[in-house]
């Protein structure tokens, strides 16, 4: 099953829909959520049944290193990446299958 989450924090940044974890239907595809501190943006990037790319991630638009959030949990506080303070959340809602 794959959360369906909306990132928000107090500096206006919002980001819904992003998917996170793999689905019933297709076990061997997963999202996992990223930012981008220098395009200020969240996304969900879509894995393969390879999955062992875990080192360095870069960001599908610019190429830099992203910070990747493999599990996030909705009580814990992240770093923005529009206004870099620790006060992005992740509201879980619903699932994507
Ligand atoms: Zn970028
Ligand atoms: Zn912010």
């Amino acid at each position: 099953m794959g959360l369906l989450y909306t990132a928000q924090c107090p500096c206006g940044l919002e980001q819904p829909d992003l998917m996170e974890g793999c689905g019933f239907s297709g076990l061997d595809i997963s999202y996992e959520i990223q930012t981008c501190s220098h395009c200020q943006i969240i996304y969900s990037k879509q894995y393969g049944a390879d999955k062992k790319l875990y080192g360095k991630e870069t960001c599908k638009k610019c190429y830099r290193e992203v910070t990747r959030f493999v599990k996030v949990d909705g009580e814990e506080k992240y770093v923005c990446p529009r206004c870099g303070g620790q006060s992005l959340q992740f509201f879980q809602c619903g699932v994507w299958d």
